[in-house]
């Protein structure tokens, strides 16, 4: 299979007219070339943080405080999950699910409630997509054990010291919110030697030395932080010390569109297209050990091809920009996902 158009090459994502040729589901081929395709061809996005279980509750809560509306184990969204059917479940994962896809996103990190039953539920929702599911169990060391590894709520909720420790034991990821609504958490979740740290909104001097000598890997979801009210994250200074990427968060509170997500980012913070693009794509890979988010010879073929003469973008004078702070679902021509 051969793609052709305007490719956003390598980890700056550097425009090259030309050609991407994939073999197997990897891209074996990036040249360059004359080709008359207005086609834009960028890697499919790894969105970074995703709760894709409160697909059932599409914005319920208006007016509550991220505690009522999060907190185990009895905020909004723990009791509709309790509520919701197992089929009413899986069904509205599936369109979350099917609706990323169709918005260019090519694999995701999850953080699955429900324990057990939690990630079998997830694993029936994907049945049949081609996106690749990140999924870190929650709640007990089986769900690890039956998952990716294991997504903890929060220093503040508990003592996460078994969990981490029998995640690294079993050679898996562990991940942890830490410094969504104030800084009390951030060291405690620090001392864990997490594989990443998500949200870190109000990180204090300290913090920032913490991140400078141990470069734990952040994911920062800004449009969950502004509806919950508990601030912005400071995506300048944690990209200028460590890997940052970018995640949508619970989809009862945001669409999991990356669009939006990049949008947003490049149009709140101090950071280039470049960058978002990056957070969006080779940062998340790199956070959950991918093989993708990036066109390059040798990287597994997921990537996401726009309409460059779309009403939306036609005439657009910088392609990263254009994709950044512009594009939309709508001017998506392809997704290829292609199977391993
Ligand atoms: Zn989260």
């Amino acid at each position: 299979m051969e793609i052709e158009g305007t490719m956003l090459t390598g980890r700056a994502f550097e425009p090259i007219e030309g050609r991407v040729v994939i073999e197997d589901g990897e891209i074996t081929t990036v040249e360059e070339a004359a080709t008359d395709s207005d086609a834009i061809v960028l890697p499919a996005f790894v969105n970074a943080h995703t709760h894709i279980g409160d697909s059932i509750a599409k914005e319920a809560g208006a007016g509550l405080s991220l505690d009522e509306l999060v907190a185990p184990p009895d905020g909004l969204k723990h009791r509709l999950l309790r509520q919701a059917s197992r089929d009413e479940k899986v069904d509205a994962m599936a369109r979350s699910l099917q609706f990323m896809e169709q918005s260019g996103t090519g694999a995701f990190i999850e953080f699955r409630e429900g324990g057990v039953e939690g990630v079998e539920t997830l694993e029936d929702a994907l049945e049949g997509l081609a996106i690749e599911s990140v999924v870190l169990g929650r709640e007990t060391v089986d769900a690890m054990h039956a998952s990716d590894g294991f997504g903890a709520s929060g220093a503040r909720d508990g003592d996460f010291d078994a969990e981490r420790n029998a995640a690294r034991r079993a050679d898996k990821l562990f991940g942890i919110h830490a410094g969504e609504r104030d800084s009390a958490d951030i060291n405690p979740a620090m001392d864990l030697d997490p594989d990443f740290l998500v949200h870190m909104v109000h990180p204090e001097p300290l913090h920032y030395q913490r991140l400078d000598d141990e470069a734990t890997p952040v994911v920062v979801c800004p449009r969950s932080n502004l509806v919950t009210g508990v601030g912005v994250p400071p995506i300048r200074e944690l990209l200028d010390r460590t890997t940052v990427a970018l995640g949508t968060d619970n989809v009862f509170l945001n669409s999991p569109s990356m669009f939006r997500e990049m949008e947003f980012a490049s149009k709140l913070a101090d950071v280039s297209a470049r960058e978002v693009l990056g957070m969006a794509t080779w940062a998340g890979a790199d956070i959950a050990g991918l093989n993708t988010g990036e066109i390059a010879e040798g990287k597994d073929a997921r990537l996401l091809v726009l309409d460059g003469d779309s009403d939306n973008l036609a005439g657009a004078q910088d392609v990263v920009r254009a994709v950044v702070r512009r594009a939309g679902v709508d001017d998506v021509r392809e997704v290829v996902l292609a199977s391993e």
